[in-house]
């Protein structure tokens, strides 16, 4: 993308792994400084080490941790200009088996932690001449998932937190947008195939193809596709993207 993003500062929750990791790489070709936010430091510095910018330390479901660590990212590479919400959790069990702790810690990290992220950079991405804001959603996001209740009510709610704002800054320069994945190759897929596995007594190899079969395509997403649409929908170009849930699942929306 011709660093197109030379200079500018992105920061990207969950960026040590999976799709977040992805958007480091893109945005970091494309010239942006990175900074990458989890709780685990390994995989952060992994990022690091290859994509540049800093990696910071923080628990997304602690207002004071995203606030010292937004603080320390400005630090390092001046007003963040672009946020990436990536960081997220799944879980799954039949509804009435869901326990409240359970339903409190998906929607603790999928959907209040994205409040308070967006609340912490905003400032900046108001004041930014391309402030770009997107959301990692779900196909979760658009319909129901059963056995998955907490997590597609938390992934639902992200796009209406993303719609709002898509409207409510829409006379700004900031863009709001969300990507929609279908099953990605990552280790939260990873995870839910053990789950499977563990519940039904089928293998860990079947129970990851039953996932991939899920989506159109019948294979799992890969999540440079994700980390491509992210980087475009952070160029400058892109300034009249608005408010646009991008579906990335191999076409069962279709
Ligand atoms: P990963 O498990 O690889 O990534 C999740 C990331 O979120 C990790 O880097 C993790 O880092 C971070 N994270 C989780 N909880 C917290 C927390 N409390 N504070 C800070 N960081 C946290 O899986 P994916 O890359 O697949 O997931 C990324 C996003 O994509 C999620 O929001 C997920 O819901 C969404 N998604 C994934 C799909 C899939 O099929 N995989 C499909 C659709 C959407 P750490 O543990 O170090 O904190």
């Amino acid at each position: 993308m011709n660093r197109m993003l030379e200079g500018r500062h992105a920061l990207i929750t969950g960026g040590g792994t999976g799709i977040g990791a992805s958007a480091a790489t893109h945005l970091g070709a494309a010239g942006a400084r990175v900074t990458v936010l989890g709780r685990r430091v390994e995989p952060l510095e992994s990022v690091r080490k290859i994509v540049g910018g800093s990696a910071v330390q923080a628990d997304v479901t602690d207002p004071a941790q995203i606030a010292r660590a937004f603080d320390q990212a400005r630090a390092a590479h001046g007003p963040v200009e672009m946020l990436i919400v990536n960081a997220g959790i799944a879980d799954s069990a039949p509804f009435a088996k869901t326990t409240r702790e359970s339903w409190d810690r998906i929607i603790a990290t999928n959907l209040t932690a994205a409040f308070d992220c967006v609340q912490a950079g905003l400032p900046d991405l108001l004041a930014s001449e391309h402030g770009r804001l997107v959301f990692v959603a779900s196909v979760a996001s658009l319909r129901g998932v059963p056995y998955a209740a907490h997590y597609a009510a938390s992934k639902h709610g992200l796009l209406g937190l993303m719609r709002s704002l898509a409207l409510e800054y829409a006379r700004t320069n900031l863009t709001v947008n969300a990507v929609c994945p279908g099953y990605v190759d990552t280790q939260m897929t990873i995870d839910s195939a053990a789950r499977v596995a563990e519940k039904t007594g089928r293998g860990f190899e079947e129970s990851q193809a039953i996932i991939a079969s899920m989506n159109a395509s019948g294979r799992l997403v890969h999540p440079d596709c994700i980390g491509t649409m992210i980087l475009t929908l952070c160029l400058p170009q892109s300034q009249d993207v608005n408010g646009a849930a991008v579906t990335i699942d191999g076409g069962a929306s279709a």
